[in-house]
């Protein structure tokens, strides 16, 4: 039996200490916020409950495996509810579609309506070709340690599976390779954002976000999905893990040759021995600031190489009344998209001025119909998202005076532009920055998910699972395999394997 100590409560640290436990471990989860669930959080406020953070939930075998691996079945303890139709989108010259529920026929249906013929035909050819690469890339990239790129191109079985990930092209120029409306490839982009990525950079293989979303289905927690994390930490103590809140690290303790994780030390001075560390934090933060720089200079040396991945500007609203027909999410697209990537990763036209707040940004609206969320029958909350570039160093300073408030008027001014004007309706509304997620989480300049996803070799820069530390490993959205529910789940189930049994 190892002492395992797990910085940070978010999922990630939460499903590996749930996952260690019951391998057998003793582990101490030390999380320096007052509650856990780090990015997965909840806004309680006159009766109105919020996520702060994720409001799709996919692939939730993830959570069935973790939960089966650790006890009774997910099932058992959280209901899921598939949502249908997935999302109402809006396309700048108002063309619509409702995107159904992992039914490819449905979903083929409702792109014809919305386009015209052919492009159901387009989107389930594209469909067929992002399900090759999920084959040929689930075990050995998204199951399995990051070894390196020569590891990884040994793992891959045949040429045939290289020429189906294609990784010299990005996800915009797979896009064009089948789909000829141009809705259909401001569509796609956009999942390049669910790894805080850039389209036209990121590369062809993340063609498996939308078909894992399509096939294996999107759903809802009902109360939230911050219900989520409650149910992996109610199963971590179960399994018998400490966790402790304002538990602050201040730094990973080696061993006298600097080579071995031994412990923590928190900011209060305690100190907490350990034979194994897993950092949930964000890796840039644990390799900057946590360990010596001696400790592991290549690993911080690929994080500085990489782009760090995008932050979003959320509002809350409660807003008085109901809005009939609103679907649960809801896509409210920008005419001009490369304007957006160019401006929250400071390229293109804005290359020499740098990042700024997105002027008219595409908008997301979550609106759960979900008694649980709202006081009454005559009242909602919307949680409301816009990309966003992260804050301080190369990005925006999000605390400059007046621009969080002036910005939230713009966002709410252009979901007026585009038909959703709630502002005569709107009772009280919470405004998060990316300066605000950087410091409730630690994540450095609020970037979501760690590194982005932009450019060929970024998989690689991706900090691995198991660190030039030896004892120390890295579970989380900032490390491989990435961020988002699902990923961060397999992150933990990786550096459980890592790591073994007692
Ligand atoms: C606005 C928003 C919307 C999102 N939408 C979705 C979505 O719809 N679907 C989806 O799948 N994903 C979504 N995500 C992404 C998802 O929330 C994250 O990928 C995931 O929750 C990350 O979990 P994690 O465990 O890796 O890290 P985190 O949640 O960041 O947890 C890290 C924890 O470590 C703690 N910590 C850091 N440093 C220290 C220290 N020194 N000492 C002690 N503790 C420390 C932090 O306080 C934090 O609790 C969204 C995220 C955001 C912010």
């Amino acid at each position: 039996m190892a002492r395992v100590v797990v910085i940070g409560a978010g999922l990630g640290g939460l499903a590996a200490a749930a996952r260690l436990a019951a391998l057998g471990h003793a582990v101490t989860v030390c999380e320096q916020a007052g509650r856990v669930g780090g990015k997965l959080g909840v806004l309680e406020r006159d009766g109105f409950v919020f996520d702060t953070g994720p409001s799709l939930l996919t692939l939730p075998a993830v959570y069935r495996d973790l939960f089966l691996a650790t006890g009774s079945p997910l099932e058992a303890t959280l209901q899921l509810v598939p949502v249908d139709p997935v999302t109402h989108y809006r396309f700048a010259d108002g063309t619509v579609v409702d995107v159904p529920n992992a039914s490819r026929s449905r979903i083929a249906a409702a792109w014809e309506n919305a386009l015209g013929p052919g492009a159901g035909a387009d989107w389930t050819a594209f469909s067929e070709r992002a399900g090759a690469i999920w084959d040929a890339t689930r075990e050995v990239f998204l199951e399995s340690p990051l070894q390196g790129p020569r590891t990884l191109l040994g793992q891959a079985r045949r040429v045939r599976d290289l020429r189906t990930v294609a990784p010299w092209l990005s996800l915009r120029d797979l896009g064009a390779q089948y789909l000829r409306h141009p809705h259909q490839r401001t569509f796609l982009d956009r999942y390049a954002t669910y790894t805080g990525s850039d389209p036209r950079r990121a590369p062809a293989a993340l063609a498996t976000v939308p078909y894992v979303e399509q096939t294996f289905g999107a759903w809802y927690v009902p109360g939230g999905l911050r219900r989520l994390a409650d149910a992996v930490l109610a199963r971590a103590v179960e399994r018998g893990v400490v966790v402790r809140t304002h538990a602050d690290v201040a730094e990973i303790a080696l061993d006298a040759a600097g080579r071995r994780a031994v412990g923590v030390r928190l900011t209060s001075g305690e100190h907490l021995p350990a034979d194994v560390v897993v950092a949930n934090a964000d890796a840039a933060h644990v390799y900057a600031d946590l360990l010596p720089p001696r400790a592991a200079p290549r690993a911080l040396a690929g994080l500085r190489r990489a782009t760090p991945s995008l932050s979003g500007f959320v509002l809350l609203l409660a807003l008085r009344g109901r809005t009939p027909g609103l679907a649960h999410h809801t896509v409210l697209f920008a005419g001009d998209y490369d304007d957006e990537f160019d401006s929250v990763f400071g390229t293109g036209p804005h290359r020499r001025t740098g990042p700024r707040p997105v002027p008219d940004p595409t908008v997301y609206v979550s609106a759960p119909d979900d008694p649980a969320l709202r006081p009454d029958a005559d009242s909602e909350g919307w949680f409301v998202l816009v990309n966003a570039p992260r804050n301080g160093a190369g990005g925006v300073d999000w605390d400059a005076p007046g621009l969080r408030e002036a910005y939230a008027d713009r966002v709410l001014a252009v979901m007026a532009a585009r038909g959703l004007d709630v502002r005569d309706r709107l009772l009280w509304r919470e405004v998060r920055t990316p300066a605000d997620l950087e410091r409730a989480t630690r994540s450095p300049g609020g970037s979501i998910y760690g590194t982005s996803s932009n450019g060929v070799r970024a998989a690689f820069l991706r900090p691995a699972n198991r660190s030039p530390v030896d004892g120390l490993f890295l579970v989380g959205g900032s490390s491989h395999p990435g961020g988002g529910i699902p990923l961060v789940g397999l992150s933990a189930a990786i550096v459980a394997g890592l790591v073994g049994p007692a």
